[in-house]
């Protein structure tokens, strides 16, 4: 075994043993600290706005499960109506009431007709398709080089998230007549868009976008992109699949929509609406989602789907994610942001921050003259070493950030102003060794 510092021993020790009875030690590729280096943290605990590892070091949080912790860790509330549920049975595969409540909640908050209940956003996007194509009997697909949309095959074509992180170029295993039907288009480029619907238009069932990029590290829409795509696939028979499964209920109550007020045809959702717990959901025009088994004949089914616990789970954390928390996440993240500003400033190294709503990203980039982000190309021309240094100075100073140049930070509305101190203080070195 490789000498580690003592404090990570625990860690270490478990990664070794992971490593030994799964493919790289992980159970989801971006946990492992490929791309900065050293071992990754194995997590015991969680109490608000901090995560404890093996080793007893405690972290203020800024991935947040990546993206459901919308209220941090251990929420009295959330685990108290967890416990009620579980003590009562945890899986009929029958309907019950929870999914019902839940399933209303999202039809409240967003602009979806209807709404199915998955486990998980890969299996909201990939049935999302499946209707899609069913719905307009066409088989073409639209997507954006950077956006991440799961690990359905179709999608993993210039991907975002871990591919990019792993600097995977293609996924072997996803044969080429899978994605024959996926066209892929440089995000934020309105002239790709109408090029490609000139060439196949009548062949394309629907554009799938993240309603507003974070798997490329985030990456807004610029000129009213989304509402261009929304009216392009509305002329061109096609429909217009907004994944909100990161974005959903973290921005705003309902999501991206809440900011742009552009309304999809269907819908993704995952994270926050599972509150910790594995549920996913896909939404839309009743017209459309009227195609989908029993009522219709486009198949989708799953065993755990609408589990009781993570509905429970999920419908708890939406009900307390008021419009005052989505304030306090927005306060939160823009002094998240200045400091890390001001620090990167002080050492004199080169970033951009751009964030969606209380979402946002830092990029090391060579220059900050006319430096946006605009695109996966643009995302992936970073200063990657002074990543891997921050990162690495920001978890030995107690903040845990995501192990990657490619992905946003998340932010709990359990982070107070003990945390942002914390988080002050973690940067100064960090900045420091990012120079
Ligand atoms: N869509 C987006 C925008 C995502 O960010 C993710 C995951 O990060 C997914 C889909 C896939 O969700 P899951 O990891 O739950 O399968």
């Amino acid at each position: 075994m490789a000498a580690v510092p003592d404090h990570t021993e625990h860690s270490a020790a478990l990664f070794d043993r992971a490593s030994a009875v799964t493919p790289g030690g992980v159970n989801s590729p971006v946990r492992a600290f490929r791309a900065v280096g050293g071992v990754p943290r194995f997590m015991t605990s969680g109490d608000g706005s901090h995560i404890t590892d093996v080793d007893g070091n405690r972290y203020l949080d800024l991935v947040c499960s990546w993206g459901p912790m919308l209220l941090g860790h251990a929420h009295p509330e959330v685990t108290a109506a967890v416990q009620a549920a579980v003590a009562r049975g945890t899986s009929y595969g029958t309907p019950t009431e929870p999914e019902v409540l839940l399933g209303e909640e999202i039809v409240a908050r967003t602009p979806v007709d209807k709404v199915r209940l998955v486990s998980s956003g890969t299996e909201a996007t990939m049935s999302a398709l499946r209707l899609a194509r069913g719905f307009t009997g066409r088989a073409k697909i639209v997507k954006f080089a950077g956006c991440y949309h799961g690990h359905v095959d179709a999608l993993l074509a210039q991907a975002g998230s871990g591919v990019i992180t792993l600097g995977i170029p293609g996924t072997p295993g996803v044969t080429e007549a899978t994605t024959a039907d996926t066209i892929v288009l440089p995000y934020n480029d309105q002239a790709a868009v109408t090029a490609a619907f000139a060439e196949y238009g009548d062949q394309i069932a629907a554009v799938i976008t993240e309603a507003s990029p974070g798997n490329m590290g985030v990456v807004p829409p610029r000129d009213n992109f989304n509402a261009f795509l929304a009216k392009t696939c509305t002329d061109n028979g096609a429909l217009f699949i907004s994944d909100e499964v990161m974005t959903g209920f973290r921005i705003t109550k309902s999501g991206w929509y809440g900011v742009d007020g552009v309304r999809p045809d269907l819908m993704t959702f995952g994270k926050v609406m599972g509150g910790g717990f594995p549920a996913a959901a896909f939404g839309g025009r009743a017209d459309v989602m009227a195609h989908l088994a029993p009522e219709g004949s486009v198949y989708q089914a799953g065993t755990l789907s609408g589990n009781p616990i993570a509905t429970t789970a999920g419908l708890t954390t939406l009900r307390l994610a008021t419009d005052e928390v989505y304030a306090k996440l927005d306060r939160t993240a823009l002094t998240i942001q200045s400091l890390v500003s001001t620090a990167l400033d002080k050492e004199g190294v080169p970033h951009v921050i751009q964030a969606a709503g209380n979402l946002f990203s830092v990029f090391f980039v060579e220059s900050e003259e006319n430096a946006v982000i605009k695109n996966f190309g643009d995302a992936g021309a970073q200063v990657l070493p002074r990543f891997g240094a921050f990162f690495h100075a920001m978890l030995d100073g107690g903040v845990y950030l995501p192990p990657s140049a490619f992905e946003a930070w998340f932010v709990s509305s359990a982070i107070d102003d003990d945390g942002l101190a914390e988080i002050e203080s973690a940067l100064a070195p960090a900045a420091a060794a990012a120079a």
